[in-house]
């Protein structure tokens, strides 16, 4: 899933392909595009120059010479292709904006959950974002503020762009990891240290995963994201995987201890059903051998 580092990677192939090129057409080959941009405003776009892009939180504006804004959004997926007019369309083409230098931009979704917008000039783009990720001057003290309003455990409100604009699901456990914060506890009872400490985080996480264009292609290596029954790379401790407000969250037991308390040794049953989840995605795999390992690492390890 796109976050902020592969959106800002995506800002770099818009700034090399589409700032100061000029539109000749644009066509939407999705009908879930199709819906979004009517047939007379997407052909007004012929003619108009691409002056400048805007990353805000995941969000990618393309602003138009004329102050038409051209906005995109990948949510699960998508990234843009580029080159030449004559060449084949990639699998999974969805959008289509040729320029007037034969060169051409080409938004591929496979999920097709992203959205294309055409925003009139003079919009004023309310987005509903809280600070961006990646800005040096947020700061924990605001953190806190938002922090402190907030109902619930820390990591789903993570995810709430009005409280940071930029975090999805992956980053957002990398950077509770990482602060050695409990995805349990609430969001309003953190303490200023760990405010200060996720602040941190999330910097570090952000800057570390810039440059890569996916994160699912091994071009960063993850902490604990989907890596439910492996062990932690600070404690050793098995991760486990839990569902919060529909999402998967991984997490250390032992270094992000819930309620503060040091390392809690997970009870029996807890320890059963990590090694149960894990052997059973091994079988999946068609690997017995695994099962096995997996079950007997655990004993070992708790008992
Ligand atoms: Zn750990």
């Amino acid at each position: 899933m796109p976050e902020l580092p592969e959106v800002e990677a995506a800002m770099e192939t818009l700034r090399q392909w589409a700032v100061g090129r000029r539109i000749a057409t644009v066509t939407l080959l999705h009908p879930a595009l199709q819906r979004r941009v009517r047939p007379a405003q997407l052909k007004a776009l012929r003619g108009a120059q691409i002056s400048r892009v805007e990353r805000r939180g995941k969000h990618q504006l393309l602003h138009l010479d004329d102050g038409r804004i051209v906005h995109v959004h990948f949510r699960m997926n998508g990234d843009w292709a580029h080159g030449a007019q004559d060449e084949e369309l990639p699998r999974f083409a969805r959008a289509v904006l040729e320029f007037d230098d034969d060169t051409r931009l080409i938004l591929v979704d496979s999920r097709m959950l992203g959205t294309l917008d055409v925003h009139p000039a003079g919009t004023d783009l309310d987005l509903g974002l809280g600070p961006d990720a990646a800005d040096d001057g947020w700061t924990a003290a605001q953190l806190g503020t938002a922090l402190a309003r907030k109902r619930g455990p820390i990591k789903p409100v993570l995810l709430d762009q009005r409280v940071v604009a930029g975090l999805g699901n992956i980053y957002a456990a990398e950077s509770l990891w990482r602060a050695r914060i409990s995805p349990f506890t609430a969001a309003s009872a953190l303490t200023t240290g760990q405010v200060a400490a996720l602040r941190k985080a999330i910097g570090a996480v952000i800057v570390r995963a810039s440059g890569s264009r996916y994160t699912d292609d091994d071009t960063v290596s993850l902490d604990v994201y989907d890596r439910e029954g492996k062990p932690c790379r600070r404690c050793r401790a098995t991760l486990e995987r839990v569902v919060q407000a529909g999402r998967s969250t991984f997490f250390c037991p032992s270094c992000q201890p819930h309620g503060g308390v040091a390392a809690r040794r997970p009870g029996k049953k807890a320890v059963k059903k990590v090694a149960k989840r894990a052997a059973k995605k091994a079988v999946n795999r068609a690997a017995k051998k695994v099962v096995k390992r997996t079950v007997k690492k655990a004993r070992r390890r708790y008992t």
